[in-house]
Protein backbone atom coordinates (compact mmCIF):
# COMPACT_ATOMS: atom_id res chain seq x y z
CA UNK A 1 0.00 0.00 0.00
CA UNK A 2 0.78 3.48 -0.14
CA UNK A 3 1.02 5.89 2.99
CA UNK A 4 -1.33 9.00 3.25
CA UNK A 5 0.69 12.06 2.24
CA UNK A 6 3.04 13.55 4.86
CA UNK A 7 5.62 16.64 5.24
CA UNK A 8 9.46 15.18 5.29
CA UNK A 9 11.94 17.63 7.13
CA UNK A 10 15.23 16.78 8.10
CA UNK A 11 16.70 17.60 11.08
CA UNK A 12 20.59 19.44 11.72
CA UNK A 13 20.77 18.82 15.29
CA UNK A 14 18.76 17.52 18.84
CA UNK A 15 17.67 21.37 18.96
CA UNK A 16 16.15 21.28 15.78
CA UNK A 17 14.37 18.06 16.06
CA UNK A 18 12.89 18.88 19.17
CA UNK A 19 11.98 22.22 17.49
CA UNK A 20 10.36 20.85 14.60
CA UNK A 21 8.02 17.87 16.21
CA UNK A 22 6.64 21.16 18.34
CA UNK A 23 5.98 22.52 15.29
CA UNK A 24 4.80 19.44 13.61
CA UNK A 25 2.15 18.88 15.97
CA UNK A 26 0.27 15.85 17.45
CA UNK A 27 0.46 13.63 14.17
CA UNK A 28 4.78 14.61 13.53
CA UNK A 29 7.19 11.50 14.04
CA UNK A 30 10.83 10.92 13.92
CA UNK A 31 12.38 8.89 11.28
CA UNK A 32 15.85 6.64 11.97
CA UNK A 33 16.79 3.66 9.94
CA UNK A 34 12.65 3.58 8.85
CA UNK A 35 12.36 -0.39 9.18
CA UNK A 36 9.74 0.08 11.35
CA UNK A 37 8.01 3.37 10.92
CA UNK A 38 7.75 3.04 6.66
CA UNK A 39 6.40 -0.36 6.98
CA UNK A 40 3.55 0.84 9.55
CA UNK A 41 3.28 3.44 7.66
CA UNK A 42 2.49 1.35 4.22
CA UNK A 43 -0.12 -0.71 6.33
CA UNK A 44 -1.49 2.93 7.47
CA UNK A 45 -1.06 1.71 10.84
CA UNK A 46 0.84 4.98 11.33
CA UNK A 47 -0.20 8.40 9.58
CA UNK A 48 1.98 10.69 10.97
CA UNK A 49 1.24 14.24 9.32
CA UNK A 50 5.23 15.27 9.69
CA UNK A 51 8.28 13.32 9.29
CA UNK A 52 11.33 14.57 11.32
CA UNK A 53 14.47 12.66 9.95
CA UNK A 54 17.04 12.31 12.50
CA UNK A 55 18.98 10.52 10.37
CA UNK A 56 21.61 12.68 9.22
CA UNK A 57 22.17 14.22 13.00
CA UNK A 58 25.74 13.93 14.15
CA UNK A 59 26.87 12.54 17.33
CA UNK A 60 24.43 10.02 17.63
CA UNK A 61 26.29 7.08 16.35
CA UNK A 62 28.73 5.10 17.73
CA UNK A 63 29.93 3.06 20.81
CA UNK A 64 31.93 4.42 23.52
CA UNK A 65 33.70 2.38 26.26
CA UNK A 66 35.43 3.81 29.35
CA UNK A 67 35.96 0.70 31.13
CA UNK A 68 33.02 0.21 33.35
CA UNK A 69 30.52 1.99 31.19
CA UNK A 70 29.52 1.17 27.19
CA UNK A 71 27.02 4.22 25.73
CA UNK A 72 25.65 3.36 22.75
CA UNK A 73 24.41 6.14 20.66
CA UNK A 74 21.04 6.10 19.34
CA UNK A 75 21.80 5.65 15.70
CA UNK A 76 23.94 3.00 15.62
CA UNK A 77 22.97 0.32 13.44
CA UNK A 78 22.24 -3.16 14.13
CA UNK A 79 25.30 -3.99 12.11
CA UNK A 80 28.05 -1.92 13.27
CA UNK A 81 26.54 -3.63 17.26
CA UNK A 82 26.98 -6.79 15.85
CA UNK A 83 30.28 -6.13 14.36
CA UNK A 84 31.70 -4.44 17.52
CA UNK A 85 34.88 -6.21 19.02
CA UNK A 86 34.05 -4.04 22.11
CA UNK A 87 30.58 -5.76 22.29
CA UNK A 88 31.71 -8.97 21.57
CA UNK A 89 33.98 -9.03 24.27
CA UNK A 90 32.26 -6.61 26.74
CA UNK A 91 28.86 -7.29 26.24
CA UNK A 92 28.22 -10.04 24.17
CA UNK A 93 24.48 -10.20 23.99
CA UNK A 94 23.90 -6.98 22.52
CA UNK A 95 26.09 -8.40 19.55
CA UNK A 96 24.47 -11.22 19.70
CA UNK A 97 20.79 -10.27 19.57
CA UNK A 98 22.29 -7.74 16.83
CA UNK A 99 23.63 -9.80 14.27
CA UNK A 100 21.00 -12.22 14.84
CA UNK A 101 17.92 -9.45 13.97
CA UNK A 102 16.27 -9.28 10.63
CA UNK A 103 18.56 -9.76 7.30
CA UNK A 104 21.66 -7.76 6.13
CA UNK A 105 19.57 -4.73 5.05
CA UNK A 106 17.38 -3.90 8.04
CA UNK A 107 20.74 -4.55 10.35
CA UNK A 108 22.59 -1.92 7.65
CA UNK A 109 19.73 1.07 8.03
CA UNK A 110 17.80 -0.31 11.13
CA UNK A 111 19.21 1.54 14.70
CA UNK A 112 18.99 0.41 18.29
CA UNK A 113 17.26 3.60 18.95
CA UNK A 114 14.33 2.90 16.52
CA UNK A 115 14.20 -0.29 17.56
CA UNK A 116 13.87 0.54 21.56
CA UNK A 117 11.54 3.20 20.71
CA UNK A 118 9.24 1.43 18.32
CA UNK A 119 8.25 -0.89 21.66
CA UNK A 120 7.88 -3.56 19.73
CA UNK A 121 6.80 -7.00 22.03
CA UNK A 122 8.23 -8.77 19.71
CA UNK A 123 11.65 -7.39 19.13
CA UNK A 124 14.92 -9.01 20.52
CA UNK A 125 16.33 -5.79 22.19
CA UNK A 126 14.05 -5.15 24.97
CA UNK A 127 15.25 -8.73 26.96
CA UNK A 128 18.60 -7.44 26.16
CA UNK A 129 18.24 -3.80 27.56
CA UNK A 130 16.69 -5.55 30.59
CA UNK A 131 19.38 -7.88 31.26
CA UNK A 132 21.90 -5.22 30.65
CA UNK A 133 19.98 -3.02 33.18
CA UNK A 134 20.40 -0.23 30.59
CA UNK A 135 19.85 3.34 31.05
CA UNK A 136 18.11 5.55 28.04
CA UNK A 137 18.50 8.92 27.81
CA UNK A 138 15.71 11.07 26.37
CA UNK A 139 16.28 14.58 25.53
CA UNK A 140 13.04 16.45 25.41
CA UNK A 141 13.24 21.14 25.64
CA UNK A 142 12.73 20.60 28.82
CA UNK A 143 15.96 18.91 29.60
CA UNK A 144 17.40 15.49 29.29
CA UNK A 145 15.94 12.66 31.56
CA UNK A 146 17.57 8.74 32.22
CA UNK A 147 14.98 6.05 32.13
CA UNK A 148 16.23 2.63 33.42
CA UNK A 149 15.04 -0.24 31.11
CA UNK A 150 12.80 -1.18 34.14
CA UNK A 151 10.41 1.36 33.54
CA UNK A 152 11.13 2.35 29.89
CA UNK A 153 9.78 -0.71 28.23
CA UNK A 154 5.77 -0.41 29.22
CA UNK A 155 3.72 -2.44 27.04
CA UNK A 156 3.18 -3.12 23.83
CA UNK A 157 4.31 -0.28 21.27
CA UNK A 158 4.51 1.88 24.38
CA UNK A 159 7.42 3.22 25.86
CA UNK A 160 8.53 5.71 28.56
CA UNK A 161 9.11 8.09 25.65
CA UNK A 162 7.08 11.19 25.18
CA UNK A 163 5.98 11.92 21.99
CA UNK A 164 8.19 14.80 22.07
CA UNK A 165 11.39 13.31 23.31
CA UNK A 166 14.57 11.73 21.27
CA UNK A 167 16.06 8.97 22.65
CA UNK A 168 19.79 9.61 22.02
CA UNK A 169 21.82 6.61 23.78
CA UNK A 170 21.74 3.88 25.89
CA UNK A 171 23.82 3.06 28.73
CA UNK A 172 24.92 0.08 30.92
CA UNK A 173 27.57 -1.79 32.80
CA UNK A 174 30.06 -3.93 30.85
CA UNK A 175 28.34 -7.34 30.73
CA UNK A 176 31.02 -10.13 29.67
CA UNK A 177 29.06 -12.89 30.72
CA UNK A 178 25.79 -12.45 29.11
CA UNK A 179 23.97 -13.85 26.50
CA UNK A 180 21.23 -13.55 23.93
CA UNK A 181 19.92 -16.68 22.47
CA UNK A 182 16.49 -16.61 20.17
CA UNK A 183 13.72 -18.98 18.32
CA UNK A 184 13.52 -17.53 14.98
CA UNK A 185 9.98 -17.01 13.50
CA UNK A 186 10.80 -19.07 10.14
CA UNK A 187 9.41 -16.23 7.96
CA UNK A 188 9.42 -12.88 9.71
CA UNK A 189 13.00 -13.73 11.99
CA UNK A 190 11.77 -11.75 14.76
CA UNK A 191 11.93 -14.12 17.94
CA UNK A 192 9.06 -16.46 18.99
CA UNK A 193 10.87 -16.42 22.20
CA UNK A 194 14.45 -14.82 22.85
CA UNK A 195 15.74 -15.12 26.28
CA UNK A 196 19.23 -12.65 27.49
CA UNK A 197 21.02 -13.55 30.33
CA UNK A 198 23.67 -11.00 32.33
CA UNK A 199 25.87 -13.02 35.29
CA UNK A 200 27.68 -11.92 37.59
CA UNK A 201 30.12 -14.29 38.67
CA UNK A 202 32.37 -14.65 42.02
CA UNK A 203 35.23 -17.08 41.14
CA UNK A 204 32.80 -20.59 40.98
CA UNK A 205 29.86 -19.19 41.81
CA UNK A 206 27.30 -16.83 40.14
CA UNK A 207 26.73 -13.73 42.55
CA UNK A 208 23.95 -12.10 40.82
CA UNK A 209 21.50 -12.81 37.61
CA UNK A 210 19.48 -10.98 35.27
CA UNK A 211 17.65 -12.67 32.60
CA UNK A 212 15.11 -11.10 30.37
CA UNK A 213 12.70 -12.21 28.01
CA UNK A 214 10.87 -10.84 24.77
CA UNK A 215 8.22 -12.53 22.76
CA UNK A 216 6.59 -14.28 25.08
CA UNK A 217 3.74 -11.64 26.73
CA UNK A 218 2.60 -8.40 25.21
CA UNK A 219 5.90 -6.59 27.16
CA UNK A 220 9.52 -7.89 27.71
CA UNK A 221 9.64 -9.10 31.18
CA UNK A 222 12.20 -10.06 33.75
CA UNK A 223 12.33 -14.20 34.82
CA UNK A 224 12.83 -12.98 38.83
CA UNK A 225 12.02 -15.95 40.23
CA UNK A 226 15.24 -17.48 37.42
CA UNK A 227 17.17 -14.63 38.82
CA UNK A 228 16.83 -15.79 42.55
CA UNK A 229 16.92 -19.11 41.84
CA UNK A 230 20.35 -19.04 39.83
CA UNK A 231 21.75 -16.09 42.23
CA UNK A 232 24.38 -18.57 44.78
CA UNK A 233 24.34 -21.72 41.95
CA UNK A 234 28.19 -23.01 41.29
CA UNK A 235 28.39 -22.65 37.63
CA UNK A 236 29.48 -26.38 37.79
CA UNK A 237 26.55 -27.72 39.03
CA UNK A 238 24.30 -28.43 36.37
CA UNK A 239 21.31 -29.99 37.56
CA UNK A 240 20.93 -26.97 39.79
CA UNK A 241 21.48 -24.77 36.89
CA UNK A 242 18.73 -26.87 34.85
CA UNK A 243 15.80 -26.76 38.06
CA UNK A 244 16.80 -22.88 38.12
CA UNK A 245 15.54 -21.98 34.78
CA UNK A 246 12.28 -23.65 34.98
CA UNK A 247 8.82 -21.68 34.88
CA UNK A 248 10.33 -18.82 33.48
CA UNK A 249 7.59 -17.43 32.11
CA UNK A 250 5.24 -18.15 35.39
CA UNK A 251 3.32 -15.21 36.01
CA UNK A 252 3.13 -14.00 32.67
CA UNK A 253 0.09 -13.79 29.91
CA UNK A 254 1.41 -15.82 26.74
CA UNK A 255 0.68 -14.36 23.59
CA UNK A 256 -0.63 -17.49 21.15
CA UNK A 257 -0.81 -17.57 17.55
CA UNK A 258 -0.86 -19.48 14.55
CA UNK A 259 2.46 -20.13 14.56
CA UNK A 260 2.95 -21.13 19.02
CA UNK A 261 0.12 -21.48 21.53
CA UNK A 262 0.79 -19.61 24.41
CA UNK A 263 1.46 -23.43 26.15
CA UNK A 264 4.37 -23.78 24.00
CA UNK A 265 5.81 -19.96 23.90
CA UNK A 266 5.87 -20.43 27.65
CA UNK A 267 7.56 -24.00 27.33
CA UNK A 268 9.94 -22.65 25.07
CA UNK A 269 11.16 -19.80 27.43
CA UNK A 270 12.47 -22.27 29.79
CA UNK A 271 14.50 -24.16 27.07
CA UNK A 272 15.77 -20.42 25.89
CA UNK A 273 16.65 -19.33 29.03
CA UNK A 274 18.40 -22.75 29.90
CA UNK A 275 20.49 -22.17 26.49
CA UNK A 276 21.11 -18.38 27.20
CA UNK A 277 22.65 -19.32 30.74
CA UNK A 278 24.94 -22.29 29.47
CA UNK A 279 26.32 -19.70 26.65
CA UNK A 280 26.38 -16.76 28.62
CA UNK A 281 28.82 -19.24 31.40
CA UNK A 282 31.16 -20.44 28.37
CA UNK A 283 34.52 -19.54 28.27
CA UNK A 284 35.79 -16.94 26.30
C1 LIG B 1 12.04 -7.28 7.17
C2 LIG B 1 12.27 -6.83 8.59
C3 LIG B 1 12.70 -7.75 9.53
C4 LIG B 1 12.92 -7.34 10.86
N1 LIG B 1 13.31 -8.27 11.77
C5 LIG B 1 13.46 -7.92 13.05
C6 LIG B 1 13.84 -8.86 14.04
O1 LIG B 1 14.09 -10.04 13.77
N2 LIG B 1 13.96 -8.43 15.32
C7 LIG B 1 13.73 -7.12 15.68
O2 LIG B 1 13.85 -6.81 16.86
N3 LIG B 1 13.40 -6.20 14.78
C8 LIG B 1 13.26 -6.55 13.47
N4 LIG B 1 12.90 -5.61 12.54
C9 LIG B 1 12.73 -4.20 12.97
C10 LIG B 1 14.06 -3.47 12.86
O3 LIG B 1 14.86 -3.85 13.97
C11 LIG B 1 13.97 -1.93 12.85
O4 LIG B 1 15.20 -1.44 12.40
C12 LIG B 1 13.71 -1.29 14.16
O5 LIG B 1 12.58 -1.85 14.80
C13 LIG B 1 13.42 0.19 14.02
O6 LIG B 1 14.60 0.91 13.89
P1 LIG B 1 14.65 2.08 12.85
O7 LIG B 1 15.92 2.81 13.07
O8 LIG B 1 14.43 1.49 11.51
O9 LIG B 1 13.45 3.02 13.34
P2 LIG B 1 12.29 3.76 12.55
O10 LIG B 1 11.50 2.80 11.74
O11 LIG B 1 12.85 4.95 11.86
O12 LIG B 1 11.43 4.28 13.80
C14 LIG B 1 10.68 3.36 14.59
C15 LIG B 1 9.93 4.15 15.66
O13 LIG B 1 10.82 4.69 16.61
C16 LIG B 1 10.75 6.13 16.65
N5 LIG B 1 12.14 6.57 16.78
C17 LIG B 1 13.18 6.24 15.98
N6 LIG B 1 14.34 6.73 16.48
C18 LIG B 1 14.01 7.40 17.62
C19 LIG B 1 14.77 8.10 18.60
N7 LIG B 1 16.11 8.20 18.52
N8 LIG B 1 14.11 8.66 19.64
C20 LIG B 1 12.76 8.55 19.77
N9 LIG B 1 11.98 7.88 18.86
C21 LIG B 1 12.60 7.30 17.81
C22 LIG B 1 10.07 6.53 15.36
O14 LIG B 1 9.34 7.74 15.49
C23 LIG B 1 9.14 5.35 15.12
O15 LIG B 1 7.98 5.49 15.92
C24 LIG B 1 12.69 -5.98 11.22
C25 LIG B 1 12.27 -5.04 10.27
C26 LIG B 1 12.05 -5.46 8.96
C27 LIG B 1 11.61 -4.44 7.96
Amino acid sequence: MIPVAFHYIRARDIPDALRLLREGGEDAKLLAGGHSLIPMMKLRLATPGTIVDIGSVPGLAGITHDGMRIAIGALTTHAALAASRELQEHAPALAQAAGELGDPQVRNRGTIGGACAHGDPSADYPAVMLALDAAFTLTGEAGTRDVGADAFFVGMFETALSAREVLTSIAFAAAPNSAYVKFHHPASGYPVVGAAVNLTLAGERISAARVALTGVGDAPFRAHAVEAALTGAAVTDAARLDAACRAAAAGVDARGDAFASAEYRAAMADVFVRRAVAAALQPR
